[in-house]
């Protein structure tokens, strides 16, 4: 996906703050943190969002969500709390049509929305 701003920090082609790389997964900082500890996991595979997920997919996502509990404790979350999220969709605001999980921590967050 050569216009994927996500499958193009995968490949090195757009500039992102890397924290973890490996054979199928990405990790960097959000340009836009809403927390202070706001990062990103991402397959390094071009996937729409959970909607386009497959039976094949199911270790791929588990190595996601045991990198972003791995980067948790670097980061110093894991007494503090954080929180998972995958955006999927409209309703949701989904922004970027790449999977993506988001990693958000260092404060306290609310769970029911205002608007
Ligand atoms: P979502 O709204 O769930 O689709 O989240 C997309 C996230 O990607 C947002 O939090 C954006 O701030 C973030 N984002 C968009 N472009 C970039 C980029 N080039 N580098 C890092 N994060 C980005
Ligand atoms: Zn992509």
């Amino acid at each position: 996906m050569d216009n994927c701003i996500f499958c193009n920090i995968v490949r090195g082609l757009a500039p992102a703050k890397i924290l973890h790389q490996d054979d199928e997964v990405t990790a960097f900082y959000d340009s836009h943190p809403i927390t202070p500890v706001h990062v990103l996991i991402v397959p390094n595979r071009h996937i729409v969002s959970v909607n386009q997920l497959e039976a094949k997919d199911e270790n791929m996502l588990g190595h996601m969500v045991m990198v972003a509990r791995a980067l948790a404790i670097t980061l110093n979350l894991k007494e503090s709390g954080y929180r998972l999220v995958f955006n999927t969709g409209p309703d949701a605001g989904q922004s970027v049509n790449h999977l993506h999980l988001h990693l958000i921590g260092g404060r306290r967050m609310p769970f029911r929305f205002e608007e």
